[in-house]
């Protein structure tokens, strides 16, 4: 064994520093390893803008907090995760307070909340437009109290060693030196971040492309859940960088070509006038990204070089409101767009954002595999159900980060060493690794050219509106894209900061997680949240009041069961906000 701790922690995002900090408390006598294939600060959660969603205000409730996210999510949110979630949440941002975080304050001193998309209530704790930047840092600092936290910045997880029917550590790749290591542990926590990057216009950020998804996959864990994709109604259309729901939440308008407020005209399920939502593009993200889709058939989109797209009007908020409530906004635009939102209208489009499924765990984080957690976008608890709100995602990968944090301690503190099988799985995968792609020169298949078609197929088959007949020609187009990536040489066999390897490494996972989210998108035969189907428009309780649970053979081969939700006290209904 190369190095070895106690619980190796995939991940130096939100969720990953948190679960970090979370053993060191449970247990400092435990050793933990912190991997990330970035510098921690670089982790996707810095990009976070609007808020993190928990009460704090006398008028609302626990149960309204829980009431919107099961809604929201139609139902297949598991309700006993949904109420640990609101009632562990607030804990959770006052102790980032007390950590260091600097949240926004009303002109009296109290905690400032603002509305956002789906919550009845306002309830979005809120740093300026920077939420996530400062979130992690207040982690990462927090982080440095505590010697036994050893940091592998810049190394990039490629398997999990798994033996006896347990986890037992993970083989990585040092990108500063191309050393390929083991690095054993008696717990693993994947807390490795969602997969936004199989599609080709997105929100998240390049690293964002499901390693972990498909780590545990391979390792025989299932992921749930794989056909919710979160599409957000504005991305910038080029990159894909996201315009925060808080530019809406402040009052922003959605226009199409005429400059018509074009929302008024859909059921959004959020009954006039709107009254706590304070106006109509405060909906949820599905509906709103659904109607964008049908404005596009009614030719009421403008068409750009990067597809259609409708504007945000920001301009009657004006200079003073912009500067100092969404100043991130306004820098965003002037470096990309080379517009300035007190003036111009913003061009925008649905992006994919955010994954609702992920790895399969409990409410304690942990996995069906032994000593394997995980937490934050990668793991499905699951709050989310088939539409997550916007602003529970960064609640929740603190109780869910220190919830598997305190479950892989408690592990870890009793569980053995490594067993025989390490050395030979990491051997096998470091002749993986070398023959199969770094040194390997006979190919004629590009990574780039490989991952452009997987991206425009899963748009095409597997975007805001799915049919049976379009997944079914996705699922073998993919099997064929498996085929061709054996076919790929890279053009770069040094060793030093390969980028050419880990692209191709990001590459065959995103491969694993599409054709995931196909075979999954392709048996759910109804309409529900993210996933809707032209061939299915309804929502279907009898047959899909379940989570799917898909599995991957080692042939290859995908598995899809069913396990049904976990529902205590709010039975299915009608899917209205702002009751
Ligand atoms: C632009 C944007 C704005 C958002 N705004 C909000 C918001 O306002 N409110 C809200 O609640 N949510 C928001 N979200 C969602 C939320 O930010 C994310 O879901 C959340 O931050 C994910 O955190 P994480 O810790 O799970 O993963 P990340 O922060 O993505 O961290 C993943 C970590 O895993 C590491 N990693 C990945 N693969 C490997 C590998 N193979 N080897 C080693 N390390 C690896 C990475 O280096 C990184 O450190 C936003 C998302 C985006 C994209």
């Amino acid at each position: 064994m190369d190095h070895s701790h106690d619980v190796v922690i995939v991940g130096g995002g939100g969720a990953g520093l948190r679960a970090a900090i979370a053993v060191a408390e449970t247990d400092p006598r435990l050793s933990v390893g912190v991997i990330s294939k970035v510098y921690p600060m670089r982790s996707h959660t810095v990009s976070a803008e609007g808020g993190a969603a928990a009460v704090i205000r006398p008028d609302d409730s626990l149960d309204d907090h829980a009431y919107d996210t099961v809604s929201g999510g139609d139902w297949l949110c598991d309700q006993d995760a949904v109420e640990a979630f609101v009632a562990e949440a607030p804990q959770e941002l006052f102790r980032l307070e007390h950590w260091g975080c600097p949240w926004s304050r009303e002109p009296d001193g109290r905690i400032a909340v603002r509305p956002f998309g789906g919550m009845k209530k306002m309830r979005t704790w809120f740093a300026a437009d920077k939420t996530g930047f400062h979130l992690l840092h207040t982690l990462f600092q927090t982080t440095l109290k505590y010697e036994q936290v050893v940091r592998y910045d810049e190394w990039f997880v490629t398997r999990l060693i798994v033996g006896d029917g347990r986890v037992h550590g993970v083989v990585a790749i040092e990108l500063r030196s191309g050393r390929i290591a083991a690095i054993g542990a008696k717990a693993v926590i994947l807390c490795a971040g969602g997969c936004g990057r199989v599609y080709p216009f997105t929100t998240n950020a390049n690293i964002k492309t499901g390693d972990a998804m498909a780590l545990a996959l391979r390792a025989g864990a299932p992921l749930k859940d794989m056909e919710f994709v979160q599409y957000h109604p504005t991305g910038l259309p080029f990159t894909g960088i996201l315009i925060t729901e808080a530019a809406r939440a402040e009052g922003g308008r959605l226009i199409n070509k005429d400059g018509y407020r074009y929302l008024q005209d859909y059921d959004l399920g959020v009954p006039e006038p709107w009254p706590v939502l304070r106006s109509m593009e405060l909906g949820p993200r599905d509906r709103l990204s659904q109607a964008f889709v049908h404005e596009v058939e009614k030719g009421r989109t403008t068409d750009t070089p990067y597809g259609p797209v409708v504007h945000l009007d920001l301009r009657h908020l004006g200079r003073t409101t912009i500067n100092a409530r969404l100043p991130f906004v306004r820098e965003l635009c002037r470096e990309y767009e080379r517009i300035d939102p007190v003036e111009d209208l913003i061009p925008v489009r649905p992006v994919v954002h955010y994954m609702m499924g992920g790895v399969h765990t409990d409410i304690d984080g942990a996995t069906s595999l032994e000593g394997l957690y995980a937490a934050g976008e990668v793991a499905c608890v699951s709050i989310n159900g088939a539409n997550r709100l916007g602003s529970n995602s960064l609640p929740e990968l603190l109780v869910f980060g220190r919830r598997a944090g305190q479950a892989a301690a408690a592990y870890a503190s009793g569980a053995g060493g490594p067993g025989p099988a390490v050395r030979a799985q990491a051997d096998d995968e470091r002749h993986r690794l070398e023959h199969d792609l770094l040194f390997k020169t006979d190919g004629h298949e590009h990574v780039s050219a490989l991952r452009q078609e997987m991206q425009d197929l899963m748009e095409d088959s597997a975007g805001i509106y799915r049919t049976g007949d379009s997944l079914a020609k996705a699922a073998g187009t993919l099997r064929e894209l498996r085929e061709r990536f054996r076919d790929t040489a890279l053009g770069d066999h040094s060793r030093t900061f390969n980028t050419q390897l880990t692209a191709a490494l990001e590459l065959s996972f995103m491969l694993d997680v599409a054709e995931a989210i196909v075979a999954c998108a392709l048996l759910r035969e109804e309409s529900r949240g993210a996933h809707q189907r032209t061939d299915f428009p309804a929502r279907d309780d009898q047959r899909f009041l379940a989570h799917s649970l898909i599995y991957r053979d080692p042939g290859g081969s995908y598995r899809v069961e069913y396990l049904p939700v976990t529902i205590t006290r709010w039975p299915p209904g009608e899917r209205v906000y702002g009751r």
